[in-house]
């Protein structure tokens, strides 16, 4: 069962599967593959062989230096890099802050901030979240005090992915404390080595470090870099988060996932019966493929309903819903069939010689500690359900 797509999106398909055929590093995709940490050279590497490609930016206007992509080419670009194995193309720049800029920004935000984001001179991260506001995101306190064309800023940012490796980052500030919460918050662009920034790393249960504390302490940010109007941010916030929840159905990720754990059950047996010969396990095979199926199905129908432009939140919730269960299940179900041998957690590089169920029993663990995180960030799971019943019952 294949989705109708024309023949030029097809071919645009085809473009970007030979583009990653010939352009993604082995040593990148077998870390990703595998589950081993890469590092910020290796995002960067990525970006970059990206833009001389033409293809960083490729869902921006022509105007920025885009091509306009539709929704269904930007989902068939993200698809196409998961599945060959491409590091997370770091959304904050090129899909986050970016689009705010070329939407909100005034035209010295454009001139100074867009070329380097094209051509991934520089690193962005996303100061959203605070020890008290999460979820309830509006309830933000991070205070920006006038001080002629200065704000002077202070307060926490928490699990701010990257902040370790980024030289900016786009934070919300509380501009008035007087109002309802979401009439006074701005939008600030900051960099990371203003005097009175500092940060603090935050160690995951997959003994990682990617999440960090972003301290400010009276820190000076010219009031030119602040995106839109003073107290006019929430809309700005907001039209971020949409463009956040779209990516993370992520379909490529999940197909290669599935196949991770085809080839796992291809090495494992039951005795002297292979495992996959078990009727309880070729079940549940039936079972993920089927959501897989429904997940790559539903996401493009909410795309291509799109045409340009966002789809429903509801549906974007759904997608959100859905995708992070299954690549949780998809985790789980790979360490389960390995049962003790799972219990190895540190991934290694240099299997390419190995069978590839021995690879991919390599990165189980990592794939499914990790795995955790994906209900909680982008909007928890619970938040989306809450967003999905506001939608189809009103309340
Ligand atoms: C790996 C990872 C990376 C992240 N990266 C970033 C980043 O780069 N920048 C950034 O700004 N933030 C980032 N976050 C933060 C993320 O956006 C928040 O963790 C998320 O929004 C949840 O907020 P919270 O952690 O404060 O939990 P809380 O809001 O305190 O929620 C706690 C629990 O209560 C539930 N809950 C809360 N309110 C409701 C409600 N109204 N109805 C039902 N249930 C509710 C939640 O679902 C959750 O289970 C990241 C998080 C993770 C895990």
């Amino acid at each position: 069962m294949k989705f109708p797509l024309t023949a030029e999106e097809e071919e645009f398909r085809c473009n970007i599967r030979d583009f990653c055929a010939d352009n993604l590093p082995s040593e990148i995709s077998e870390k990703v593959v595998t589950g081993v940490k890469l590092s910020r050279d290796d995002y960067v590497e990525w970006q970059r062989i990206l833009a001389r490609g033409g293809l960083l930016c490729g869902a921006w206007p022509a105007a920025h230096g885009g091509h306009d992509w539709s929704p269904i080419k930007a989902y068939l670009f993200d698809e196409e890099c998961g599945r060959a194995g491409a590091p997370w193309l770091l959304p904050f720049g090129v899909n986050y802050v970016g689009p705010v800029i070329h939407t909100y920004g005034s035209e010295e935000q454009k001139a100074r901030y867009l070329p380097e984001i094209a051509s991934a001179q520089t690193f962005w991260c996303q100061g959203y979240s605070e020890p008290e506001a999460g979820s309830d995101l509006a309830g933000l306190k991070m205070r920006a005090v006038r001080d002629g064309d200065h704000y002077i800023v202070s307060g926490r940012k928490i699990w701010t992915t990257m902040a370790h490796w980024a030289d900016r980052i786009f934070c919300l500030v509380r501009t008035d404390p007087d109002v309802r919460p979401q009439a006074g918050i701005s939008f600030l662009l900051v960099d990371l080595r203003s005097p009175g920034i500092s940060i603090r790393p935050i160690m995951t249960m997959d003994g990682r470090h990617d999440l960090n504390e972003v301290l400010f302490e009276d820190v000076r940010v010219p009031v030119a870099d602040r995106v839109g109007e003073e107290n006019g941010g929430w809309t700005i916030a907001k039209f971020l988060l949409s463009n956040e929840r779209l990516l993370v159905a992520e379909i490529g990720k999940q197909k290669r996932l599935m196949e991770a754990v085809r080839s796992i059950l291809s090495g494992l047996a039951d005795g002297d019966a292979p495992l996959s010969a078990d009727r309880a396990v070729q079940a549940r095979i039936v079972e993920l493929e089927t959501r897989l199926l429904a997940l790559e199905w539903s996401a493009l129908r909410t795309v291509r309903a799109a045409a340009t432009g966002h789809p429903p939140a509801a549906a974007v919730s759904m997608l959100k819903v859905r995708g992070s269960e299954l690549e949780q299940a998809l985790t789980e179900f790979a360490v389960e069939i390995m049962g003790p041998e799972a219990m190895v957690y540190a991934p290694k590089m240099g299997l390419g010689d190995a069978d590839p169920s021995q690879v991919m029993r390599n990165g189980a663990m990592a794939r499914m500690l990790w795995a955790r995180c994906v209900t909680i960030y982008g909007g928890s799971n619970e938040i989306q359900r809450n967003i999905i019943a506001k939608s189809l019952i009103g309340f």
